[in-house]
């Protein structure tokens, strides 16, 4: 199998052993699920189905970030503990990822269940060296890491513009580098605090997912994942810590998804363009829904439209509805997904033995590994 590599800047070969290891960051729990997270999750879905379907064994984990800003913001405006408001909408994901029949992952962490996992390892990024403390805070030392921004390969300037728009605080005056970003630091009077050697306070968002990733999959994993908006800082700041604290190489393949846009920008909760999982099912088949997202390659940035779901909908039926299915597909739409899962082709491939009024005989074990 073949997938991009985003720190390669390449296709190249995906060839883990028997046992695959996955990390994909999941949610901050304090919204509904919208079809960009969906599209995120349903793609390394597929992969995963993929990877079973070609003898792998996976061991997926997905993370639940229930300590951060944003879940703390909106469970201050509710008026509701934050676990509470967490276990809430981490249940409707859930809830939302079954319908649109995922596979279950290994494991989902959560946050707020590994602080002494996190504590442990800020110490030992402070014991190799890589940190420092200043105001209360415990800071990575990005001029101790030269090899800083190659995951995302972005210049130096780039990350800092990049830094200063998603709330990098580059002018936080404790700080030697406007990169150094935070391990861990003192909380606000209503967020909670966890006593440490270097002071009382919570961690920082990027340390969770590099604790987590260790405790549950060990210090190199075959393959890193979230969304595209990830990369910088998250994926690059968890990179150097997680080096920074084992010595050892923490990721074999970064895989990004692309985001899903509406009227011109970005699905987000913070712009509030966004289409709900629980209300597209409402209306349409979960596998129609899967197809709609699945028709799009996942490292293009793409745009819902109306027109999506009746498409998706009369493809589904199209498909069901195929006399029988012949041989001849199943091979082809294999090779399409071991070329950087290539979903679009994939389906086009079905679409033309369905319209030939051929099916494909082996329609389970394929329908398996893309509904
Ligand atoms: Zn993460």
């Amino acid at each position: 199998m073949r997938l991009y590599d985003t720190a390669r800047r390449a296709v190249v070969p995906f060839e883990p052993g028997e046992q695959v290891l996955m990390y994909t960051c999941g949610i901050t729990p304090y919204d509904a699920t919208h079809l960009g997270h969906a599209a995120t999750f349903i793609a390394y879905d597929v992969l995963q189905r993929r990877l079973i379907d070609k003898g792998h064994t996976v061991k997926c984990v997905r993370n639940v970030t229930d300590v951060d800003d944003p879940l703390f913001a909106k469970a201050r405006e509710l008026g509701v503990h934050y676990l509470d408001l967490a276990a809430g909408e981490e249940a409707r994901f859930e809830r939302d990822l079954e319908a649109l029949n995922a596979l279950p992952v290994a494991s989902t962490p959560r946050a707020s269940s590994a602080i002494a996992d996190i504590r442990g390892f800020i110490g030992m990024v402070l014991e190799r060296g890589f940190a420092y403390e200043a105001g209360g805070a415990v800071y990575f030392d990005v001029e101790r890491f030269p090899s800083f921004g190659s995951v995302s390969n972005y210049t130096h300037e780039q990350m800092i513009e990049f830094a200063r728009e998603r709330g990098g605080n580059v002018d936080d005056p404790n700080k030697r580098h406007p990169l150094d970003f935070v391990l861990w630091h003192p909380s606000l009077p209503d967020e909670p605090s966890w006593d440490t050697m270097w002071g009382p306070g919570r961690p920082g968002w990027h340390i969770e997912c590099s604790a987590l990733a260790l405790r549950e999959l060990g210090t190199t994993i075959d393959l890193h994942g979230g969304g595209s908006d990830l990369i910088f800082p998250h994926h690059e700041c968890e990179r150097a810590q997680s080096e920074a604290a084992t010595g050892e190489p923490f990721v074999k393949h970064w895989m990004h998804v692309a985001m899903v846009f509406m009227d011109g920008h970005k699905m987000s909760k913070s712009r509030g363009n966004l289409v709900f999982v629980d209300a597209l099912r409402k209306q349409w088949d979960p596998r129609a829904i899967r197809l709609g997202i699945i028709e799009h390659h996942y490292r293009r940035e793409w745009e819902w439209d109306d027109t999506l779901m009746p498409r998706n909908e009369a493809r589904l039926q199209a498909w069901l509805a195929a006399p029988k299915w012949d041989d001849g597909v199943v091979g082809d739409v294999r090779a399409a997904l071991d070329e950087d899962l290539d979903t679009p082709a994939a389906l086009a491939l079905i679409d033309e033995a369905v319209a030939a009024g051929q099916g494909v005989h082996d329609a389970a074990a394929l329908l398996g590994v893309l509904l």
